[in-house]
């Protein structure tokens, strides 16, 4: 094990790969297939936007981490668990003998800092981050001490969008703002120390302790029949999809692709949409709309799914 983690080691790698990278939140992909397929309340609307906002933020965020030549170990997106309490690590890097760990925010505009309280200006107040940071820290501390661990943890909210402003900023506070991003980057760089194998098992710890489904999941209610049906053009989102012979053709911007690519595409999303529903030609034959050959979508599906049951009762899996 710990020979296949040398490959990750900054200093072999140009690109690294983090140790743990960043996958899209299931939440996030189920909002955007829904995005396209139902109106959202404005609740919802914002709900959707807001995570997907954070989740671009948090990307942005990794193309600087990923440019560390540093000894150290990335650990992207951590869902963790201490004394049945929750909490979630933006970003994670381990250098020798050290953790140091990042909320990021990805706001724009013009907010200002009072009495310990974060708002946007005018008077709109908002999360303090500064709040999670520390009651992350504490519980990592704790997950870190009952887990044998003995090494030094900081933390800092990270705010990445340049088009962000902070009023009356505390200067005592671990906030690392925009313009000051590449100089943090140095001095990460510039650490000389390697790592040791404690660190590496500390890294496999936390991938080993990692949640795979969050508990904050918000998904609106929505059913088969409200849903919007047809092929979504996957590189403007419109449902003007025309089939000729082999060919899908969006007729909004032109994008082609084999018809067969899209039946498939639309019944993977159809199942990350109905994940108890049976995949039956006649349902995705109705969910695409636009092909006119059930036989297209069973070939389709007898290709890439394993069929059970029989006759008029069969369904993929
Ligand atoms: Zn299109």
């Amino acid at each position: 094990m710990y020979n296949n983690l040398i490959i990750l080691h900054k200093k072999d790698v140009d690109d690294a790969v983090p140790y743990k990278p960043r996958t899209k939140p299931p939440e996030l992909i189920t909002l955007e297939l829904l995005n396209c397929r139902m109106n959202f309340t404005s609740q919802e609307k914002r709900h959707y936007l807001s995570l997907k906002k954070g989740y671009e933020g948090e990307k942005q965020f990794d193309t600087l981490t990923e440019k560390l030549q540093c000894d150290c170990l990335i650990l992207d997106d951590l869902l963790l668990e201490v004394n049945n309490t929750t909490f979630q690590i933006d970003s994670l890097i381990i250098t020798h003998g050290n953790a140091s760990f990042y909320e990021v925010k990805n706001y724009t505009g013009d907010y200002y800092y009072e009495s310990d309280k974060l708002f946007k200006k005018p008077n709109l107040q908002v999360v303090n981050p500064l709040h999670q940071l520390s009651r992350s820290e504490t519980l990592l501390r704790q997950l870190l001490l009952s887990s044998g661990f003995n090494l030094s943890i900081d933390s800092s909210v990270i705010f990445i969008n340049p088009e962000f402003t902070l009023y009356q900023a505390p200067l005592d506070k671990p906030i690392i703002f925009p313009n000051q991003l590449n100089r943090y980057m140095n001095e990460l760089n510039a650490l000389p120390a390697k790592l040791t194998k404690n660190d590496v098992k500390l890294a496999e710890q936390l991938v080993s302790l990692n949640m795979s489904d969050s508990p904050f999941e918000q998904l609106p209610s929505y059913d088969y029949d409200q849903l919007r049906k047809g092929i979504i053009c996957p590189n403007c989102r419109s449902f003007s999809i025309n089939v000729v012979r082999r060919k899908c053709i969006c007729q909004d911007c032109g994008y082609s692709e084999l018809a067969s690519n899209a039946i498939l595409r639309s019944t993977k999303e159809f199942k990350i949409l109905f994940p108890n529903e049976k995949i039956t030609t006649n349902i995705i034959h109705n969910w695409c709309q636009v092909v006119p050959s059930k036989q297209r979508i069973r070939n389709v599906l007898l290709n890439n799914f394993t069929r059970s049951g029989a006759h008029r009762w069969s369904y993929f899996e």
